[in-house]
């Protein structure tokens, strides 16, 4: 899958991301796209991941 803004190949923690930040968008955004979406920063996107990791979501992938 490829993001809905810039055609980067999307990794299985952004397509995560998306399910988690973007579920009712058109398509799925790569990590830099989301972050300006949102009105964040990349940084916090992995904080965001690695919360959910800690906290046992399957949406996501320690890499
Ligand atoms: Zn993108």
């Amino acid at each position: 899958m490829n993001c809905g803004t810039c055609g980067a190949v999307l990794t299985y923690n952004e397509l995560g991301l998306n399910k988690k930040f973007n579920a009712n968008a058109a398509a799925p955004l790569c990590k830099g796209c989301l972050a300006r979406k949102l009105g964040v920063t990349q940084a916090r996107l992995e904080e965001k991941i690695e919360e959910f990791l800690a906290a046992g979501c399957k949406l996501f992938v320690r890499l």
